[in-house]
């Protein structure tokens, strides 16, 4: 069963199990309430009887109280009747003789009798004239108009309960429908999307931001994720492979150069080799990019361990000042801090700022590397007197693959500043860089010195 098609049957079922209360107890207060009113009736009727009948001589015309519905009947001890209303037109019998002995025992009563096919009310009580005689009473009034009206309000109930239950069955079809037709539109563009492969639909919706209006909201945005998190993913695979092309092109390109020149000077196949050499290198650092940033994706996280920030700094010193090529690199002072962090990761996020430091500072210039505790932080700084980055790139550099118009022509890849974001975010940490263009720009990595978190024991290595 359809939830628009539930929905209905319970809106239209609660209310018809409402309407039918309400009718029901409406039928029977003004049942209750006539049947009270009849009974005032008949008792003070009775009551003017009897004052009559016991304070005249002669026994009074009954007719003048009891005309129309209502009847009056006087019997005596033995139920054999003395006298009675023509309303009864000759009935001939008491009007309740059950009621009629009870009265004799001194218990007056009303009941509810038939005579003639119609429902009729009496009132039975016993009455005591000229001193010691003893008579019975009985009063009575049909139920007919009575009748009538409850007949008319029964059949007025039940047309309107029927109409009002097929109003609700409507109306609640059409609202349940135009709730869920929200949902409904979401399962046709999550189909559509299935079958097309295409992740820019959206769900439309124009209505109110309640809990549907929200769901909508929330697919759409999961949509749009979805969507950047795919593109962004399809560009990293086109740009890498893009990247990759290049050098395995010039690898190829050379190597059928050697093949086909066997006879070629050294010094010309030295200068082939090197080029191999260097490309191979090239290749190598891409991959290993690629890998990290693949890895980055996969939800990898670093396992971290107390390490000397001093010794790594100093380390990676010695392992980039020979191939300074010419720039001069200034190691701050550098004091004992101890802190968590991946010791390799480290030394590559380290070795990629200084590799970038030297690579886009011409020789003469400088570089100056330096460690410190700056309050809940250890801060590591690499700032050198290159050629900058101009403003419109600094919101680029950290982005894969992305490289400065002008040094498009030097050796690079442009994942290394990506690369090292992500070590830097592993640890709980960013990057901040300043530049002036030709004056030079400093990059600053900001770790925190306290434990880590979350806890080790969390990290999936
Ligand atoms: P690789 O992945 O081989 O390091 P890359 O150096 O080009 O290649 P990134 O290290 O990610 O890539 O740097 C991105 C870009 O940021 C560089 O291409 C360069 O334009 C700019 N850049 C980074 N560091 C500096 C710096 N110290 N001085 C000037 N420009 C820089
Ligand atoms: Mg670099």
């Amino acid at each position: 069963m359809s939830i628009r098609l539930r929905l209905t049957v319970w809106y239209a079922g609660l209310m018809a199990l409402t309407l039918v209360l309400s009718s029901v107890i409406l039928y029977l207060v003004l049942n209750q309430s006539m049947t009270i009113e009849t009974d005032t009736f008949l008792e003070s009727k009775a009551r003017d009887m009897s004052f009559s009948l016991q304070s005249a001589l002669r026994l009074p015309d009954l007719d003048r109280f009891a005309e129309g519905d209502v009847y009056a009947q006087l019997l005596m001890p033995d139920l054999t009747i003395v006298d009675e209303s023509k309303s009864l037109g000759d009935l001939g019998e008491p009007l309740d003789p059950e009621a009629a002995r009870l009265a004799l025992a001194g218990t007056s009563s009303f009941n509810t009798v038939v005579i003639r096919d119609v429902r009729v009310r009496v009132y039975t009580t016993r009455i005591t004239i000229r001193g010691n005689q003893v008579r019975i009473l009985q009063v009575g009034r049909s139920f007919e108009r009575f009748e009538h009206t409850l007949t008319w309000l029964q059949r007025a109930l039940l047309i309107g309960d029927l109409a009002l239950v097929a109003l609700a069955t409507a109306v609640g079809w059409w609202m349940a429908g135009s709730s869920l037709r929200p949902i409904v539109r979401i399962t046709r563009t999550v189909q559509s999307i299935g079958e097309s492969q295409r992740l820019d639909q959206r769900v439309e919706y124009e209505g109110p931001h309640d809990e549907i209006g929200e769901l909508v909201h929330t697919f759409n945005r999961m949509l749009a994720q979805l969507e950047a998190s795919i593109s962004a993913q399809r560009r990293f695979v086109a740009d890498a492979s893009h990247e990759l092309r290049t050098p395995l092109t010039t690898l190829r390109l050379n190597i059928d150069l050697l093949r086909r020149d066997r006879t070629a000077e050294p010094p010309e196949r030295a200068e082939v080799l090197d080029d191999i050499a260097s490309e191979l290198d090239r290749l190598s650092r891409l991959v290993q990019g690629l890998l990290d940033l693949a890895r980055a994706d996969a939800g990898f996280h670093l396992e971290k361990q107390p390490v000397r920030a001093d010794e790594i700094v100093l380390d990676v010193y010695h392992q980039v000042r020979p191939a300074a090529d010419g720039v001069v690199i200034n190691l701050g002072e550098t004091f004992p801090i101890t802190f968590y962090a991946n010791p390799d990761y480290l030394k590559q996020l380290l070795l990629i700022l200084l590799d970038n430091a030297i690579k886009y500072t011409d020789p003469g210039g400088q570089v100056r590397f330096t460690v410190e505790r700056d309050g809940e932080w250890v801060k590591f700084q690499v700032s050198d007197t290159g050629r900058g980055i101009a403003p419109e790139d600094l919101p680029h550099i950290f982005e894969r693959f992305y490289r400065s118009r002008g040094v498009r022509r030097q050796r690079g890849t442009g994942l290394g500043l990506a690369v090292a974001r992500w070590i830097a975010e592993e640890h709980g940490g960013h990057i901040d860089v300043e530049s002036v263009p030709g004056r030079g720009a400093t990059f600053t990595v900001w770790l925190p010195a306290g434990e880590p978190r979350p806890p080790a024991s969390l990290q999936s290595s």
